[in-house]
C-alpha cells in the first residue's frame, strides 16, 4: 500500500474515538507525534491455523486502521509473529520439523487467510525468533536496574514487587487476589492462570524436551519467555511511547500487564497511550474450543461453501465490546446481506481502497461513518448502510456508500441485478397463491415482506413478475 501524505489528507478532521481499557472511557485517537498513528497488535502464535475467534480480533484491528486512514491519518501498523514459545516448540518437536519449517507453514497459512478476509497487510510483521538479541539486551537492562533476577535454576524472572504500577491495566489491586499474597511465587509457563500474579519468566533455561531450540545468553542456554518479545519489538519499531496497543481480552492479564512492566522498567516512557481489546467470539453459545468440536477455521467454513467475506461480515455484525455468538445460520444471513448490497450497487465500479480515501462528502452515508468513528460501532454502520440504500442518488451518496464498505473492509460479490434469489421467488409464489385464493391479508403481508427485502411484484392476468424495487 502506498503511504498517505504526512499529516493525512487536508481538510479531513474526522476523529475516531475508542474505548480505552486502562482509562475506561471513550477517548479520541490522536497521534502522539502529530503525524502518524502508530499502533501495535499482538500477532498470531503460529503452531496451527488461526480460528475465526482470532480473526475477530485481527479484523477489528484492521477496521480500526481503515477508519483512521479514511479519517485522513497516516498509520504505522506493527503486528508480530509469535514463532518461539512453549506451544510452537512443543508441536514442532512432535512433528519432527525444525521450528523454522514448522512455523513458516502456519505463518504462510495465516497470511493466506488474512488476504482472503481482506485485511490490510501491517507495515511491519516482525518475527519473535529473529529478535532474540534485542530480548537479551532488555533482560540485561532489567537485571541491572533491579527489576529482574537470575534464579538458581538458570532462568531469569521479572520481580513484580520491584514495579509499583504492576497490574494497573487489569486492576490487579482491586481484584480478589492482591499482589502481596503471591509475590514469592513464580510462573514458568508462558501462559499462566489469570488470577495468579507471580514473578514471571524472562529467560527460560534449556530443557531436554526443547530439542535443538535453544540460544546462548549470559545466563546459559535457553530461550526468552513469551511476554518479552512484544516489549522488545515495540521498542525497536515504535519506541518507548506510542499510540495504541491491541489484542483480544484474554491478553489483558497477564500478557499486557507484563509488557507494561518490562517496557516501563527498561525503557521509561509511557508505553501505549491507548489500549484496545476485543471481546471473544463465541460459537453456538459456548466458548470455542477443540474439545467441544466448535472451533472453526476459515478453511473449515470455505469447505462448507461459505466465503471469507461472509465470515468477515459476521465478525462485524456485533459491537467489539460485546461477545458475538457465531452460528452457521449467521453466515447465511451474511450472504444475503452482501448480495443485497451488491444488487443495490450493480453496474457501478467499486473504487479501490486508495480512491475511497479521497474526498469527504459522504452524502446520505455520513452517519454510517460517524457511527463507525464512535467506538468502532460496526453494527451501527452496517445498519445505516441498509437504511439509506434506497435513497442513494448523488455522486456523494455513492462515494459514501463505497467509503463505508472500504472502512469496514467489505467487498461485494458479483451479482446479476436481475437474478431473483430462491427465497424471494418462494415468497412471491406464496403471495401469488394467496392472491389466487383471495386471501388478501396473507397476500398483503407477503407483499410487505418482499418490499422489506427490496423486491416488488407486478401482477399480470395470468402470472406475476418480481423485480428489484
Ligand atoms: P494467539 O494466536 O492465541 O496468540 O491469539 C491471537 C489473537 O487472537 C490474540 O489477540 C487473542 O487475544 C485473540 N483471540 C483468541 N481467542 C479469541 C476469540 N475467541 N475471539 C476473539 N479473539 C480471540
Ligand atoms: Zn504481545
Amino acid at each position: 500500500m502506498q503511504a498517505l501524505p504526512e499529516g493525512g489528507e487536508k481538510g479531513k478532521a474526522r476523529c475516531v474515538r475508542l474505548f480505552d481499557t486502562e482509562k475506561r472511557e471513550i477517548l479520541p485517537l490522536e497521534p502522539v507525534d502529530g503525524k502518524t498513528y502508530r499502533f501495535y497488535c499482538c500477532g498470531p502464535t503460529v503452531y496451527g491455523p488461526a480460528h475465526i475467534g482470532n480473526f475477530r480480533t485481527f479484523v477489528l484491528q484492521d477496521v480500526l486502521r481503515r477508519a483512521l486512514e479514511i479519517g485522513g491519518l497516516k498509520t504505522k501498523h506493527v503486528r508480530n509473529i509469535t514463532d518461539v514459545d512453549d506451544k510452537t516448540i512443543r508441536d514442532s518437536v512432535a512433528a519432527g520439523q525444525t521450528l523454522e519449517e514448522f512455523t513458516a507453514k502456519w505463518r504462510d497459512q495465516f497470511n493466506v487467510d488474512c488476504q482472503a478476509l481482506n485485511c490490510l497487510k501491517p507495515h511491519i510483521e516482525p518475527s519473535a525468533v529473529k529478535h532474540i538479541p534485542e530480548q537479551i539486551t532488555m533482560i540485561e537492562e532489567l537485571i541491572e536496574k533491579g527489576n529482574a533476577y537470575a534464579s538458581d535454576d538458570g532462568s531469569v524472572y521479572f520481580k513484580i514487587s520491584s514495579y509499583e504500577g504492576y497490574g494497573k491495566l487489569s486492576r490487579l489491586d482491586t481484584r480478589e487476589l492482591a499482589l502481596g499474597k503471591t509475590q514469592n511465587e513464580r510462573a514458568n509457563s508462558d501462559e499462566y492462570d489469570k488470577d495468579n500474579a507471580a514473578d514471571f519468566v524472562l529467560w527460560k533455561v534449556r530443557r531436554d524436551e526443547d530439542g535443538e531450540n535453544y540460544w546462548e545468553s549470559p545466563w546459559g542456554q535457553g530461550r526468552p519467555g513469551w511476554h518479552l518479545e512484544c516489549s522488545a519489538m515495540i521498542r525497536k519499531y515504535l519506541g518507548a511511547t506510542f499510540d495504541l496497543h491491541s489484542g483480544g481480552v484474554d491478553l489483558i492479564f497477564p500478557h499486557h500487564d507484563n509488557e507494561i512492566a518490562q517496557s516501563q522498567c527498561s525503557c521509561g516512557g509511557e508505553f501505549a497511550k491507548h489500549w484496545f481489546h476485543i471481546t471473544h467470539l463465541r460459537v453456538d453459545g459456548a466458548k470455542m474450543s477443540k474439545s467441544k468440536g466448535n472451533l472453526y477455521t476459515l478453511s473449515d467454513l470455505e469447505a462448507k461453501g461459505h466465503s471469507a467475506m461472509e465470515v468477515r461480515y459476521v465478525l462485524l455484525s456485533g459491537h467489539y465490546r460485546k461477545p458475538i455468538n457465531f452460528t452457521l445460520d449467521s453466515l447465511h444471513a451474511a450472504k444475503e446481506a452482501l448480495a443485497k448490497l451488491a444488487r443495490a450497487a450493480a453496474g457501478r465500479d467499486t473504487p479501490n481502497y486508495r480512491e475511497s480515501l479521497k474526498g469527504d462528502d459522504y452524502g446520505v452515508f455520513s452517519l454510517a461513518l460517524k457511527k463507525l468513528n464512535e467506538d468502532l460501532n460496526t453494527a451501527g454502520a452496517l445498519g445505516e448502510l441498509f437504511s439509506h440504500l434506497k435513497s442513494a442518488r448523488s455522486e456523494a451518496d455513492w462515494h459514501g456508500f463505497f467509503a463505508v464498505l472500504a472502512a469496514l473492509g467489505l467487498t461485494l460479490p458479483k451479482v446479476d441485478a436481475t437474478e431473483v434469489p430462491a427465497e424471494i421467488q418462494e415468497l412471491a409464489k406464496r403471495r401469488w397463491e394467496a392472491r389466487q385464493a383471495k386471501d388478501w391479508a396473507v397476500s398483503d403481508q407477503l407483499r410487505g415482506d418482499l418490499a422489506a427485502q427490496g423486491w416488488v411484484v407486478k401482477d399480470g392476468n395470468d402470472g406475476y413478475e418480481v423485480v428489484p424495487s
